[in-house]
């Protein structure tokens, strides 16, 4: 009863990966995990991520600035 306050708290308890849908062809994208391109001028203003393939299909560009796509490995988040 004394902890009403603090209801919703919780929802950003688990982070255990983080899932985005590419842009293109809505595929889930494990980023941290799966290899992937995104746009680092976009992805927050219009989750700008793409699967390979798509980021193949669009040579390479970010669809909504022309700006050039960056892959980003998975690896790199999970150091071993
Ligand atoms: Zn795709
Ligand atoms: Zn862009």
């Amino acid at each position: 009863m004394s902890t009403a306050g603090l209801k919703g708290i919780n929802a950003f308890g688990h982070l255990g990966w983080i899932t985005r849908k590419c842009r293109i062809c809505a595929l889930k994208i494990d980023i941290t995990r799966d290899l992937h391109y995104v746009c680092t001028h976009c992805k927050d203003k219009y989750d700008a991520y793409f699967c390979p393939a798509d980021a193949k299909r669009l040579h390479y560009r970010c669809p909504f600035c022309g700006r050039e796509l960056v892959p980003v490995n998975a690896a790199l988040y999970q150091p071993r």
